[in-house]
Parts: C-alpha cells; sequence; structure tokens
C-alpha cells in the first residue's frame, strides 16, 4: 500500500547504503509482533538474516521481497520559514508487511540527501528507538521503532561517531509536507491522488462524504489536536515541529531533539537550536495550529475542484477555526483525568491553571507530582508528603491542596478507586534525558543492556515496578543540563 505514488516526479527509487559488519544494539519484541517475525528465545529475530535486513544490507527475505525500495519527496516549513524540497534524505522505505511500513532511518544518501551523509549516529537512532516505544507505552499515537542495528562504521558530525539504522513501523509516514510539496509544485493530479490515498486507507468515513476533502482536512486536523493535548498532558516536546516532520495519521512521528519535561516549566526548550524558543512546550499548541493552516492552504486546490476559490478558502477557514476547540476539549478533559476528577465543574480550569503556574514558580518536577498526588487522602484533606516536599514555598500549594481536597469531597471521590485511575493516566516512567544518555554512553561503549533494560521499563510506564524505583526518581542538579540539538 505503501506505493501508490509512484513516479519520478515524487519518488526515488533506491537502495539502502550497505552498513559494514553490522550488530543489533537494540530491538522492540513487541514491535516485531506487529509484523510477524519469528523470535528466538533472547527475543531477537530468530533468523540472523532479519540483522542484515534491518542493516539495509539485503533485501530479499524469505517471502519478503523489498524488491523496490523508495525515499520520497516531500516541502515543508522549517521554523516558520518556507525551505522548498527536503524528502526522505536518510530513510529508505523497505516496502510494507501487515500493513506497517518498514522504513530504514540512517541507510545513506537519497536523491532528497542535499548536503547530509545520508546517516544517522548510534546517539540519535537509541533515542528515537526508545522514545518511539516510551510513546507506545504511554499509549500516544506514534510510529513504531522495530531496531537499532549498529556499525563501527565513522560518522562526521560535531565529533566522530558511529553509524547506526533504525527501522522505524508506521501505517503511513506520508505527512503534510507531502502535501506542500505537490501544492507548491502545482501537481493537481498529485494532490488528489494523495488525498484520495489517505482517505482510502486510513480516513474511510471521508469516502460517502459530500465534501470529501474537506472531511480529511478536518480528520487530520482533529486527530492532530487530540495527539498535542496528550503530549502536553505528559510534558513530551517534540522539538522540532517543522511541517515536514508532522504525520498525515495523527502520529508523534521524527524524533530529534526532543525532551520531556523533568522540572515543569513552561516555556521549557528542549532543542537547544531553537533559540527562539518557536517550539518551546507552550508553544506546541499555537504551532500545531499553524501547521494545520499550512496543510489547509496545500489542501485548497482540491477544495478549488468544486468550488469557487473564495468559498473554498472560506470552509477550510471555518474547519481550521476547530482546531483551537478540539485542542482545549482535550486538553482539559485530560488533566481533569491527571487530577482523578471524574465529573466536569466550571471552576476545574482555574484549579488546573492554578496548580500548573505553581509548579512553574516552584520548578517542581511534573512527572512526580502527578503520580504522586494519587495518594492524596480526601477525607482529612492531606497531601502526600513526597507531593508537598517538592514545593519550597508551602502557603500556596497548601491553599491548593486544600481546595483541591474539597473539590474532590464534591463529587465523593473515593480515595482507593481515585488511586487506581490516576496511576493509570499519570506514568511514574517516562524516558528523561539524563536516562537515555546513561543508556546512550553505555552502548558507545559496546554495552547495550541499559538500552534494553529502559526499553522494558518504558514498555509499562504505569506500573508501580518497585525493582525500578531509581529510574522514577527526576533527575539530580549535574544531570539536569544533558543538552540535545538538531544534529543527529
Ligand atoms: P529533520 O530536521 O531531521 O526533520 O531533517 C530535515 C531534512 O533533512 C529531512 O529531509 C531529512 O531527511 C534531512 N536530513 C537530516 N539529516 C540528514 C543526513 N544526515 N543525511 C541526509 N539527509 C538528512
Ligand atoms: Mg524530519
Ligand atoms: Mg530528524
Amino acid at each position: 500500500m505503501a506505493f501508490l505514488l509512484q513516479g519520478d516526479d515524487v519518488l526515488h527509487q533506491v537502495n539502502p547504503s550497505p552498513l559494514p559488519d553490522p550488530y543489533w544494539v537494540a530491538f522492540s519484541a513487541s514491535a516485531a509482533k506487529l509484523i510477524d517475525i519469528p523470535l528466538g528465545q533472547d527475543k531477537y529475530p530468530k533468523d540472523p538474516k532479519w540483522l542484515e535486513v534491518l542493516a539495509g544490507n539485503r533485501l530479499d527475505h524469505g517471502s519478503h521481497q523489498f524488491d523496490r525500495p523508495i525515499a520520497t519527496a516531500y516541502s515543508g516549513h522549517q521554523f516558520g520559514v518556507w525551505a522548498g524540497q527536503l524528502g526522505d534524505g536518510r530513510a529508505i522505505l523497505l516496502g510494507d508487511i501487515h500493513g506497517q511500513e518498514l522504513q530504514l532511518k540512517g541507510a545513506g544518501k537519497t536523491r532528497y540527501s542535499r548536503m547530509g551523509d545520508g546517516r544517522a549516529v548510534l546517539r540519535s537512532s537509541i533515542r528515537e528507538f526508545l522514545c518511539s516505544e516510551a510513546m507506545h507505552g504511554l499509549d500516544i499515537p506514534t510510529s513504531r521503532a522495530l531496531a537499532v542495528v549498529g556499525s563501527n562504521e565513522p560518522v562526521h558530525r560535531e565529533e566522530i561517531e558511529t553509524a547506526a539504522v533504525c527501522t522505524r513501523l508506521a501505517p503511513s509516514f506520508l505527512r503534510i509536507g507531502h502535501f506542500e510539496h505537490y501544492a507548491s509544485l502545482q501537481k493537481q493530479g498529485r494532490l488528489q491522488e494523495l488525498a484520495d490515498y489517505l482517505i482510502k486507507h486510513f480516513y474511510p468515513e471521508c469516502q460517502s462524504s459530500t465534501e470529501p476533502y474537506l472531511d480529511l482536512f478536518k480528520a487530520i486536523s482533529a486527530k492532530t489536536a487530540r495527539l498535542v493535548a496528550q503530549w502536553q498532558a505528559v510534558g513530551f516536546c517534540h522539538g522540532v515541529l517543522n511541517t515536514d516532520n508532522i504525520s498525515a495519521l495523527g502520529l508523534t512521528i521524527d524524533y530529534g531533539p526532543f525532551g520531556f519535561l523533568d522540572h515543569f516549566q513552561i516555556d521549557h526548550i528542549c532543542n537547544h537550536s531553537d533559540t527562539s524558543g518557536r517550539y518551546a512546550y507552550h508553544r506546541q499548541p499555537q504551532i500545531m495550529h499553524w501547521n494545520m493552516a499550512c496543510l489547509a492552504s496545500a489542501m485548497c486546490p482540491l477544495l478549488e475542484l468544486k468550488h469557487p476559490s473564495e468559498i473554498a478558502q472560506t470552509l477550510l477557514r471555518t474547519a481550521l477555526e476547530e482546531f483551537p476547540k478540539i485542542y482545549t476539549n482535550n486538553w482539559q478533559s485530560l488533566f481533569r483525568t491527571k487530577l482523578g476528577l471524574q465529573t466536569s465543574q466550571h471552576e476545574d480550569i482555574t484549579l488546573i491553571e492554578r496548580l500548573l503556574q505553581t509548579m512553574h514558580d516552584a520548578r517542581v518536577d511534573f512527572t512526580f507530582f502527578f503520580r504522586a498526588l494519587a495518594n492524596y487522602d480526601s477525607i482529612n484533606l492531606q497531601p502526600p508528603k513526597e507531593a508537598r516536599d517538592l514545593f519550597n514555598h508551602l502557603a500556596v500549594i497548601d491553599e491548593w491542596f486544600k481546595d483541591y481536597g474539597h473539590r474532590l469531597q464534591s463529587e465523593k471521590s473515593v480515595d482507593e478507586k481515585r488511586k487506581i485511575l490516576m496511576k493509570a493516566c499519570n506514568p511514574k516512567f517516562i524516558l528523561r534525558n539524563h536516562l537515555a544518555q546513561h543508556a546512550i554512553e553505555k552502548a558507545q561503549a559496546h554495552d547495550y543492556s541499559e538500552v534494553s533494560k529502559l526499553l522494558g521499563i518504558l514498555e509499562h510506564p504505569f506500573d508501580e515496578q518497585e525493582d525500578n524505583e531509581a529510574y522514577a526518581n527526576p533527575p539530580s542538579i549535574e544531570h539536569r543540563a544533558v543538552e540535545v540539538s538538531c544534529s543527529s
């Protein structure tokens, strides 16, 4: 199904560049289930040929013949500026198995590599691998990661590092940037093919509509609004929300300099190349709305097939106005659930906003706090010590704890029941930068045990996992300063 968009003008048929002497760095047995790879006792593929396939060294494997690997062309706005053609500069789509596209990231140069070497380094491949699987564990729509294959082949970044290939899985890797590409080249037919393909495979509910393309826009936009609300609720910062990194299926894709909030800081910037803070935590919803505006203008010619230009624009503009509403509804509902509130009351939003402001002022660990709050005693209006201890000025938070307790009492909240519900939506474990960094440093010394260990923990982020208590802790002061940039 990946191959609908045939033709030289939108894709490039290219074989992966061989990766010398590959070895396993990481493998996700859970992702492997999606495509039915038989695994051995060690939870790696039984058949060693898979290592060669996922390194990009062979294209045939049993019944799977990946005889037409491709890189696709897309364009996009980078940091708010039209960047023109980009495309899969280092990602090569092998083909699909059971409705999942297999894409090798870091598999060598393509027609779209521009100045790049087509490779990815071990560090960023491990980060993408772990975060994809962690997001899946958190129930957040995402591309999956099947494996990281390493090699001693040197790769030049700020320093010399080694190459790796991360295999990603998704029902489709189509992006907003694909729409923008065809629109910018005024390829009407391509635009229509792309929209029809998405409708047929992923948005079948639009098929019977009298306005299929408008409905497709609305559906993509709604999924995107829900997705960004989910990011905000777990403190996930994507880092590079350029239109070429935005999925047409509402998935989180293209993990680069992402970061989860440790301490809550509303304007946290995770990507240290983002000097203006365009993609800071609190700006993500606005930016995704802006990205949907880019999608709307790229899709406008499709509506003009049926309507005069002015009408087409008005229809899209009105549809675009739904984004903040859908986002806000989802955000409010997710934060109510995080607080264990089962009813919806008007003052809830003020209660949530007051909490976030107080957490921001005290730079309180986001994940640790919400998890600890599950132990609130609403009968005696007693906050859990481990939650209260995170604040240094107690007057404001004590006032909040009291109001929170009264709010819980007003809906006759049952502590034991609420605790279970809160723990099911407030993760104990997230991919903190310092944890990823520790696993990466070991892997750079050829010890991959920490990558597997983290994978195992992050697959079950809501479980108590008493043996892994240390992985739930906020970073110590010296571990806070891990910096990530676009170079990967
Ligand atoms: P990103 O900021 O990671 O989304 O990348 C933007 C564009 O640069 C995409 O078209 C990537 O495929 C391309 N790109 C990034 N790194 C490389 C690389 N090492 N070699 C070739 N292309 C790259
Ligand atoms: Mg990208
Ligand atoms: Mg990237």
